[in-house]
């Protein structure tokens, strides 16, 4: 082997370093701080050498790192977004069976009930799909947008029903504005 590289045995290494991966010197313009300013005996060769044999394989490992850390998140952008689509189809589910139920005689309390089951479900699906969009958008998102599809989807519902439903969904948003 040959000479203990002078570079790593100085007391200055953490600065030279940081000239270089901070400041963006090169090797060159570091030997001549380290000559000049810092009075170290080195060559160029050398503290070349140690840019490239000691340092570089650093920035590379930690570009893998990089690289690495991105396809994790692309995976989790993408788990993301299939846990939302399947909230969605979950939503469209229960929105068929409400509208079923709705052509239904409401009076019967057996049907009732079931409407009332499957508004909760509605709301506690649409909870979910908006504490998931939290997650993946920015916080400024608009609540009402998803108010107003949900109420335009149970418009024609007995009064009776309706305003229970408005009713819980009011305190649900207002329960989100104290959170935003
Ligand atoms: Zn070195």
């Amino acid at each position: 082997m040959g000479y203990p590289c002078k570079v790593c045995s100085s007391p200055n290494k953490a600065e030279y370093e940081k000239m270089y991966l901070q400041d963006h010197k090169n090797a060159r313009q570091i030997w001549q701080y380290i000559v000049t300013d810092k009075k170290e005996d080195m060559s160029y060769q050398g503290v070349a050498r140690h840019f490239q044999k000691h340092v570089a394989p650093i920035l590379d490992k930690r570009r893998k790192d990089d690289e690495t850390r991105n396809i994790v998140l692309a995976k989790c952008l993408e788990d993301d977004v299939n846990i939302a689509k399947k909230i969605r189809d979950h939503f469209i589910i229960i929105e068929g069976e409400i509208s079923k139920l709705a052509k239904q005689d409401i009076s019967d309390p057996e049907t009732a009930n079931l409407m009332m089951n499957w508004m909760n479900q509605a709301r506690m699906t649409i909870e979910q799909l908006l504490k998931h969009k939290e997650r993946l958008l920015p916080k400024q998102e608009k609540f009402e947008d998803f108010s107003d599809d949900l109420l335009a989807m149970v418009e024609d519902f007995p009064p009776e029903y309706l305003s229970v439903f408005t009713e819980r969904l009011n305190k649900y948003l207002m329960s989100k504005k104290d959170v935003i």
